[in-house]
C-alpha cells in the first residue's frame, strides 16, 4: 500500500518536514511582533478615528506579549499545540476588523490575515492548513461584510491574495523538505536522518531519555536488481519502508541512507526493547531477508560513536549469517566475547585519578577506572565496555575484578597526612542487584585488608532512587558496615532535591556537565551553590568532578565545594604513575607507625 504524495514526494497528509517546533515559534512570533507593530501605526496614525482606538490599543500591546511568550516558550511545545495561536490569530484579525472605525483600517487589519496562511501551510498538513484559511477567511469576510466597510467583491480580492500566499508558501517549504528526503520512498535521507539524530542527541542530553538506533540492510539486494530488474529492486525497498512505516512507534524516525540501507532511530528505547521491535518487524516481511544492528546510546557518546557502534552490530549480524538482528555488544557479539575472554586473563587494568581537596590541594582518595585495550581495535571507552558487561551478565565479573585489584593495591597507600586514601569505586546498579553483593564486598576486604571505612562506592543516582528494593536495601546494609557511598554524575538524572536527607549516600559527586551550566547561567549558579550549602548542612562531603583549569577550580570552591577530581589534577594513570605524583607515598605513616611501636 503507497502512501499518497504530493509531486514533490511528500505526504499530503504529514506536516512539512522543516516545520520544527522551534521553526515554528520563531516565524509565529515573528508575526506577531509585525502585527503588533502594525496596531500601533493604526492607532497611532493621524487618520484614526477616535472610537475603535482604545480596542486596537490593548489588543496591539496583547499581541506582543504574544510574541514574546511564543518566542521564550514556543520551541518548547509540541506540534498541535500551535493550532491554538494560529487559530486564534484568526479569530483576533476579525475582533480588529469589527471594531475598525473606517474601511482603510479594517482592510489593513484584514491583511494580517495572510500570516495566518502562511503559519498554517507551514506548520500544518494539508487538509488542517486548509480549515486554518477557511476559518480565517470566513470570519474576517464576516465581520468586513456586517460592519459594511467594504462590499462583497473587494472582501472577495482580499481572500484570493490570501490563500494564493499560503498556497506559494507550502510550495516553497514542501521543495525544501524534499532536500532531506529519499524520493523512491519519501522517508527521511541521509541528511534528514542526521538533523533527526542532532535533535533526539540534545534532547537525550538534556531529559536523560534512553536512545536506540539501528542500521539495516536488506540481504542479496544487489542479486534481486541483477536477475529482476531495477523496478523489481525499487519495488522491495518501497515495500520496506511501507511495512516499517506502519509497524513503527510514533516518534521513530525510518530513513534510507542510499542503496539497500536503512537507518531507525528509536528515541525512549532501550538497546534490548529496540533489538525485539527490529525483530518483530522483520519477521513481517520474511520474503526480504534483512541484517540489522541496534546500538543504544550512551551518555556523552557523539552521534557518530553511536553509529560506529550499530554499524558494529551490523557486521556481527552479518558475520553470523545474515537475516538476523544483533544488539551491539549483546550476548553473542564478538566484543561481550572478546571482554569475556580478556576478564579471565586479567587483561582489563586499573587506572587512578586523584581526588583532591581545595583548601591545599592535597590528594586525598583516588576513583579506581577500568581500562581495557582490546587487541585488535585499540583502547575500548570504558561506557562501550561497561554497557556489554551489563547487557551480558559479565559485570559481576568485571566489578569483581576492579574491587579486588584496587582494594589490593592501594592497601598500603597513604595520603601526605598519614590515613588511607579513600577509594571509590564504580558499581553498577546491576551488581547491587545481586543478593550476594554485600558478602562479596566483605570477602575481598578480608582479603585484601583494605579498610572498609575508605572504601566508597560510586553508584548512579537512578540506583538510589529505588527502582530496585534489593540495591537500596545493599546500601543500608553495607553503609552500617561501615563503607561509604557516593552518587555519581549527580546533576543529570532527576535530583531528587528534596529527599537529599533521606538518600542513603555520605558523598555527592556533582557530574561535570554542572560546570558548564554554572558559567552559563547566574541563576543556575546561584541554585547550585545553594544545594552544595545544603549538602553540607546534612553532612553530606560535595565533589566537583571534571575540573579542567584553575578557572573551574576557581568556580567550583566559589560554589563551596570542599573536594574536586579532574584532569586539572590529573588523569586516571596505573598506580606507579599515580605514586610518583607528590602527595601521596606508599608507606605506613609515622604516627602509625609510632602506633605499633
Ligand atoms: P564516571 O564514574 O563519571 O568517571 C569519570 C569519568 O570522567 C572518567 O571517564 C574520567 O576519565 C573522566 N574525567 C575525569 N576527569 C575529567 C576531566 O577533567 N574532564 C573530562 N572531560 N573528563 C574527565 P572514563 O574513565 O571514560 O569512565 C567513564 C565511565 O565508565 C565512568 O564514569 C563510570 O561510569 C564507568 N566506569 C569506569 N570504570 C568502571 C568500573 O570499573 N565499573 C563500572 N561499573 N563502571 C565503570
Ligand atoms: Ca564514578
Ligand atoms: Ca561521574
Amino acid at each position: 500500500m503507497h502512501h499518497r504524495t504530493d509531486h514533490w514526494g511528500v505526504s499530503w497528509s504529514t506536516a512539512p518536514a522543516v516545520a520544527t517546533p522551534r521553526m515554528m515559534a520563531r516565524i509565529l512570533g515573528t508575526f506577531y511582533v509585525a502585527a503588533g507593530v502594525a496596531g500601533l501605526f493604526g492607532v497611532l496614525g493621524p487618520g484614526a478615528g477616535a472610537q475603535g482606538r482604545g480596542p486596537i490599543l490593548g489588543m496591539s500591546v496583547v499581541v506582543l506579549l504574544c510574541a514574546a511568550v511564543s518566542l521564550r516558550w514556543g520551541p518548547r511545545w509540541p506540534r498541535h499545540a500551535f493550532h491554538w495561536p494560529v487559530g486564534s490569530a484568526s479569530a483576533l484579525v476579525a475582533v480588529v476588523v469589527w471594531v475598525s472605525p473606517d474601511p482603510a483600517t479594517a482592510m489593513t487589519a484584514a491583511a494580517v490575515l495572510s500570516f495566518v496562511a502562511v503559519d498554517a501551510c507551514f506548520f500544518f498538513s494539508l487538509p488542517l492548513a486548509w480549515l486554518h484559511m477557511a476559518f480565517g477567511i470566513s470570519v474576517v469576510t464576516a465581520a468586513l461584510l456586517a460592519q459594511g466597510h467594504v462590499p462583497l467583491s473587494i472582501a472577495l480580492a482580499l481572500d484570493s491574495v490570501v490563500v494564493a500566499m499560503g498556497t506559494v508558501v507550502r510550495g516553497l517549504v514542501l521543495r525544501a523538505s524534499s532536500a532531506s528526503r529519499d524520493p523512491l520512498t519519501g522517508l527521511a535521507n541521509r541528511r534528514g536522518f542526521d538533523d533527526a539524530l542532532q535533535e533526539l542527541l540534545a534532547t537525550a542530553g538534556r531529559t536523560g531519555e534512553r536512545l536506540s538506533a539501528a542500521l539495516l540492510d536488506l540481504d542479496h539486494f544487489k542479486q534481486i536488481n541483477d536477475t529482476a530488474g531495477h523496478e523489481a529492486g525499487d519495488l522491495v525497498l518501497c515495500r520496506i519502508a511501507d511495512v516499517w512505516r506502519r509497524e513503527l512507534p510514533t516518534g521513530a524516525v525510518l530513513s534510507r541512507h542510499g542503496g539497500d540501507e536503512f537507518a531507525l532511530l528509536l528515541p525512549g528505547m532501550s538497546g534490548p526493547a529496540a533489538l525485539d521491535l527490529v525483530r518483530r518487524v522483520a519477521a513481517r516481511h520474511p520474503e526480504i531477508g534483512l541484517s540489522c544492528g541496534v546500538a543504544e546510546h550512551h551518555r556523552d557518546q557523539s552521534a557518530a560513536d553511536l553509529m560506529r557502534r550499530a554499524d558494529r552490530a551490523l557486521y556481527d549480524a552479518k558475520a553470523a549469517g545474515r537475516g538476523r538482528a544483533e544488539l551491539e555488544g549483546g550476548p553473542g557479539s564478538e566484543l561481550a566475547r572478546d571482554l569475556a575472554t580478556a576478564l579471565a586473563a586479567g587483561d582489563v587494568q586499573v587506572h587512578y585519578q586523584p581526588i583532591v581537596s581545595l583548601p591545599d590541594g592535597a590528594t586525598v582518595g583516588v576513583e579506581a577506572l577500568a581500562r581495557w585495550t582490546h587487541p585488535e581495535h585499540g583502547p575500548v571507552p570504558p561506557t562501550d565496555f561497561v554497557a556489554v558487561a551489563e547487557q551480558t551478565g559479565l559485570v559481576n565479573t568485571l566489578g569483581n575484578h576492579v574491587l579486588r585489584t584496587a582494594c589490593s593495591q592501594l592497601a598500603g597507600v597513604r595520603t601526605a597526612a598519614g590515613d588511607h586514601v579513600t577509594l571509590g569505586v564504580n558499581v553498577s546498579g546491576r551488581e547491587l542487584n545481586d543478593p550476594d553483593y554485600p558478602q562479596r564486598v566483605y570477602a575481598v576486604l578480608a582479603e585484601t585488608g583494605f579498610p572498609a571505612a575508605h572504601l566508597v562506592l560510586e553508584v548512579t543516582e537512578n540506583v538510589i532512587e529505588g527502582e530496585s528494593p534489593t540495591a537500596v536495601a545493599a546500601l543500608h546494609e553495607l553503609r552500617a558496615a561501615g563503607l561509604k557511598v557516593s552518587i555519581d554524575d549527580f546533576g543529570t538524572g532527576y535530583s531528587s532535591l528534596s529527599r537529599l536527607d533521606m538518600l542513603p549516600a555520605d558523598v555527592l559527586k556533582l557530574d561535570r556537565s554542572f560546570i558548564a551550566t554554572v558559567s552559563s547561567s547566574a541563576r543556575r549558579a546561584q541554585m547550585l551553590q545553594s544545594l552544595v550549602a545544603m549538602c553540607r548542612a546534612l553532612g553530606l562531603d560535595v565533589v566537583a568532578e571534571g575540573v579542567e583549569t584553575a578557572g573551574q577550580e576557581a568556580t567550583v570552591r566559589a560554589m563551596g565545594c570542599t573536594f574536586a577530581q579532574g584532569w586539572r589534577y590529573g588523569q586516571a594513570v596505573p598506580l606507579p604513575e599515580l605514586l610518583a605524583g607528590l602527595r601521596v607515598g606508599a608507606h605506613a605513616a609515622p604516627q602509625e607507625a609510632a602506633h605499633r611501636g
